[in-house]
């Protein structure tokens, strides 16, 4: 079995150890050691990364009470030098004990049993039994914790059989036999934990919860610590500072004013709706007496710039509504030309049997129903062939209808 330094001190960041056993799989390769500071991925804290003889440590297992280090080559040597990531590591141990307390708090404050514990590179997430919980008992929640990070309580651990484990209070019961590490806060909380944990709860330095998400009708709660908390508080702290001075008002007053200039937007595009309404009806009104009528239909044909695309079929039905005309609506956009096509109900005309024949010889794609096609034209030479064809097809099929 590997020695585990990291029970022993989980502060040491540099150790001596020898090759017990190296093997590789593919083009891995892994060490198993006498002993090692480097923590096993389990429990829900990632696995250390470091370097062994300067060779980078990129993944670490248990199996059987034997710790494997994954590397990229082999080592040569029969002794290493171990170095951890000590940072990544320390913010892991923060994570941890920030997690017990957590744990703890959800139990003295509601009784919310913690189902599993993620430590994730951003968050650590906190998965409840619950598929509700109210914003007050996670406030509390997080002012207790963060009471005890302040107390600066000893974290401490032992491990005990499974005789003397009666005797531990713990927070949830452990279905381990043997090798039972009982990880300990001041009384407070008691864990089964094969984890690593700072040696006193001021270590932690500070627990913000961020965000609630709802997991298979349970409740998972994601909180920043220690300088990830930190690092959010200042984000967050700035970015409500800028928008305080663009509102001209307190911080605490940006909701209420957020909501009041969303409120006159609303208002504003209802107002703009119904101008867009008028114009588009004028535009039509005026498109429909300037189009030509060589028989007996009106040819309304009228192209388009940068135009948005829902005024364009908005115009398009008011148009169509006047009844006895063919229209066709071309909106130029950067290398390429749209356009919308529509012929009146109360004309015996498939746009299905005439578009598909005109898109084979102009180019370009396009698709719709009987009376309404759209599509685009590749670029603005093709639209002038597009038009002329089209308007020869209405008036073959309408010479047909005769
Ligand atoms: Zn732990």
């Amino acid at each position: 079995m590997t020695v585990k330094i990291y029970y022993i001190d989980p502060y040491l960041t540099e150790f001596r150890a020898t090759v017990k056993k190296q093997f590789n799989e593919g083009n891995r390769w892994i060490v198993r050691l006498d002993q090692t500071c480097f923590y096993p991925e389990g429990g829900g804290q990632p696995a250390d990364r470091g370097w062994l003889n300067g060779i980078v440590v990129d993944d670490v297992q248990e199996k059987n009470g034997n710790v494997y280090h994954y590397i990229n080559r082999r080592i040569e040597q029969q002794e290493v030098d171990g170095k951890l990531d000590f940072p990544r590591r320390y913010q892991f141990m923060q994570q941890h004990t920030g997690q017990h307390l957590i744990s703890s708090a959800f139990m003295s404050k509601g009784d919310y049993p913690t189902i599993s514990v993620h430590l994730g590179d951003d968050y650590t997430s906190v998965e409840i039994d619950n598929s509700e919980i109210l914003e007050n008992v996670l406030t509390a929640v997080e002012a207790q914790v963060n009471e005890y990070i302040q107390a600066n309580l000893a974290v401490s651990s032992y491990w005990v059989d499974r005789e003397n484990l009666k005797k531990v209070p713990l927070r949830r019961p452990t279905k381990r036999e043997k090798d039972i590490r009982v990880v300990e806060i001041n009384g407070i909380d008691y864990s089964a934990c094969g984890g690593t944990h700072v040696s006193r709860t001021g270590e932690v330095g500070l627990v913000k919860y961020v965000a609630i998400e709802k997991i298979r009708g349970r409740l998972r709660v994601l909180w920043k610590m220690g300088q990830r908390a930190i690092t959010d508080y200042a984000i967050k702290s700035k970015t409500l500072t800028d928008l305080s001075k663009q509102f001209t008002s307190d911080i605490e007053e940006i909701p209420a004013a957020v909501f009041s200039l969303k409120q006159k937007l609303t208002d504003q595009i209802s107002e703009t709706k119904k101008y867009q309404t008028e114009l588009v009806k004028l535009k039509a009104e005026k498109l429909f007496q300037d189009a030509e009528q060589p028989s007996k239909v009106k040819y309304v044909n009228y192209k388009f710039e940068n135009q948005d695309n829902n005024y364009l079929k908005f115009l398009m039905e008011e148009l169509l509504s006047k009844g006895h005309c063919v229209v066709l609506l071309t909106n130029e956009v950067k290398q390429k030309a749209n356009w919308y096509a529509g012929v009146s109900e109360d004309l015996s005309i498939d746009l299905g049997n005439i578009l598909p024949r005109i898109l084979k010889i102009a180019g370009g794609k396009g698709g719709g129903r009987t009376k309404f096609w759209q599509g685009a034209v590749p670029n603005t030479t093709n639209i002038e062939d597009f038009l002329k064809y089209f308007i020869e097809s209405i008036e073959s099929s309408l010479s047909h209808d005769q």
